[in-house]
């Protein structure tokens, strides 16, 4: 009888796990197309994780469309528990890199490796599970907020939602509406501001606590003071989390281990923000320019 019970107990849970995976995954379809277009390798196995790993960009080019190529023989590494960060035009390829990185397209030459293992070898939920993404524009499902901060965590408790809520500086807000964090949001819900998005983002990353971390110009959507409190509590998640910044604003950039500086799909300077300053070139020509302005 037991050994009957445990195989049927675990299809159980197999079920929901797949039925879930399977709501969540249909979601992500009709919001991103793309996602069709790669397929795991038969047979491909997890990533195995590290607390930090590693991140290896070799050699890497890739284009959307074949007669259109974006990224040309990008190599860089973000070593164990650092932050890299790149900067650079608009349309220069930064969001592209993020979107390799996660997987959303596989490269068409070279390489990228997470704690040495090649991320088109290994399945592409697990690569998604090991990183967390504050994203420019994010986006919310049409479900409760709960749901939404417990997004990629699904077995996630009231009390720690509510606390990676607070954390985030979030909690106040959602305290504050009638049906709290039952509130229906997205399209068909309550509409909530860029800023507001941006911190049930920064809530579901912190309740994920993933080894791995990518902002995609996490600030950009906040005023001055809810920016500085969001800069400090995103500085505290990526600490010793290997993370990947996409920024605008040099200022959120001045303390990574690398800076690349892109150009039309090329790294054409790199370093850190000291270095690169006494470089005088592009990114000192950049930095002064912001100064100014600010
Ligand atoms: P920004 O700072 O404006 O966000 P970026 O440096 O992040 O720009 P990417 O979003 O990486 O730039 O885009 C690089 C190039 O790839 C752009 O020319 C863009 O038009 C193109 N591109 C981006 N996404 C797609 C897509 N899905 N299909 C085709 N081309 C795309």
């Amino acid at each position: 009888m037991i050994q009957l019970y445990i195989p049927l107990g675990f299809l159980g849970v197999l079920y929901r796990e797949i039925k879930q995976s399977l709501t969540d995954l249909s979601k992500m379809f009709t919001l991103m197309e793309k996602e069709r277009e790669i397929a795991d390798q038969p047979g491909a196995p997890a990533l195995a994780l590290q607390t930090s790993p590693a991140v290896r960009f070799e050699n890497v080019s890739f284009a959307y469309e074949a007669s259109r190529p974006i990224l040309h023989n990008i190599s860089f590494e973000i070593p164990p528990g650092k932050t890299v960060a790149v900067v650079g035009s608009s349309g220069a390829g930064k969001s592209t890199l993020a979107r390799l990185l996660f997987r959303f397209y596989d490269v068409q030459q070279g390489h990228i490796t997470i704690a040495g293992q090649d991320i088109t070898q290994v399945t592409q939920a697990s690569v998604r599970q090991a990183i967390g993404i504050v994203p420019q524009d994010t986006v919310l499902f049409n479900d409760t907020v709960e749901y939404n901060i417990a997004y990629g965590q699904p077995g996630a408790s009231r009390a720690q939602v509510e606390e990676a809520a607070r954390a985030a500086r979030i909690h106040d807000f959602i305290s504050s509406t009638p049906a709290g964090y039952a509130t229906m949001v997205g399209e068909r819900g309550l509409k909530l501001s860029g800023g507001e998005k941006q911190r049930v983002a920064i809530a579901r990353t912190l309740l994920k606590n993933p080894p791995l971390m990518i902002f995609d110009e996490a600030t950009s959507a906040l005023d001055s003071a809810n920016e500085r409190a969001i800069q400090a509590e995103l500085r505290s998640i990526a600490e010793n989390k290997t993370t990947l910044v996409i920024a605008h604003r040099l200022s959120t950039v001045v303390d990574a281990h690398e800076i690349l500086v892109m150009e039309a799909g090329q790294i054409v300077e790199r370093g850190t923000h000291a270095a690169l300053l006494g470089l005088g070139g592009r990114y000192a020509a950049m930095w002064a320019l912001q100064q100014s302005s600010e």
